[in-house]
């Protein structure tokens, strides 16, 4: 069979719920277990999508960070600084926002990072960092993919560090979050073209569109219920009609690597699939596998 992932990054459990988006409520869905990386407290991008796409645990797919630091210095910031500075208390009650915690650890943290990088002592991950095979680079059967976080997408310093300012910038400057929001809706809309464009042409078994946009508005927007409903929304929307171009016999999957409350990260992620998988609270490295012996008919 085929399987198409739409990978939504941010997409929260609780709010899949809460409004009852149907089309996000496939045949079996649920939370699934996500890894947190340390220094961080939370579950990052950088990190998840690479253990996703991999099948694998971070330390064993290549890197645990959201930067590659070079050793020895590696293991005194992991092992020894991050750890000191954090607060490693998993934020349960999510009663911070954002801007709190930016003043605090992530500030320091992030004030870091861009030292190291600024002086090559650290860079992000690439794709050749993912040192497991992914279920694109399988050959027995045909991938598609796009935007995939590292291992598509290439992310400069630069971009990084305009993501992250544009992210803090856009909560305090009007001009500049409507340019802010304008830039996610684009990427909705290129991605969700890109989608239909490949189910009217499905000679892939495996096809994966990955989309930031939720991430992006729920840090900006995380005071603005309607704004996040409005989102929500579009992607529900967008999967019921992805549903109805759907090709036979194909394992349509929508996966998050995080969700968020109140504009930080929660420490779960979200699946959702059209077809029962007989999973309960999966961890995201068990995909791999189910996605292959699904094509392969195993
Ligand atoms: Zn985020």
């Amino acid at each position: 069979m085929k399987v198409l992932i739409i990978g939504i990054d941010a997409l929260e459990y609780n709010r899949v719920i809460e409004w009852d988006l149907k089309h996000l409520k496939l045949n079996e869905f649920g939370k699934t277990r996500v890894p947190i990386s340390e220094g961080f407290g939370e579950p990052v991008t950088l990190v998840v999508w690479p253990s996703f796409i991999s099948g694998s645990e971070p330390d064993v797919m290549g890197f645990d960070a959201p930067i590659i630091y070079r050793q020895p210095l590696k293991f005194i910031l992991e092992k020894i600084y991050f750890p000191l500075i954090s607060n490693n208390k998993p934020q349960r009650e999510h009663d911070v926002s954002i801007m709190e915690k930016t003043t605090v650890k992530n500030k320091i943290i992030s004030r870091t990072n861009y030292i190291l990088m600024k002086a090559g002592m650290g860079r992000y991950p690439e794709r050749k960092d993912i040192k497991k095979p992914t279920f694109f680079d399988n050959p027995d059967y045909k991938s598609i993919h796009h935007n995939i976080p590292v291992y598509d997408a290439v992310f400069t310093t630069e971009d990084r560090d305009s993501a992250r300012n544009g992210v803090i910038r856009a909560i305090n400057d009007k001009e500049f979050r409507k340019d802010f929001e304008k830039k996610l809706s684009e990427e909705l809309k290129i991605g969700s073209e890109n989608v239909f464009k490949h189910l009217q042409n499905p000679s892939w078994d495996l096809y994966m569109q990955y989309f930031y946009v939720l991430d992006g508005i729920q840090h900006v927007y995380y005071k603005n219920k309607l704004k996040l409903m409005d989102y929500y929304m579009k992607f529900n929307e967008f999967v019921g009609r992805v549903k109805e171009k759907l090709p036979n016999d194909t394992l349509l999957l929508i996966v998050s690597d995080h969700g968020q409350e109140n504009g930080l990260h929660t420490n779960y992620g979200y699946y959702s699939s059209n077809v029962m998988l007989g999973l309960t609270n999966p961890n995201i490295f068990d995909f791999k596998t189910i996605i292959e012996n699904k094509i392969l008919k195993k």
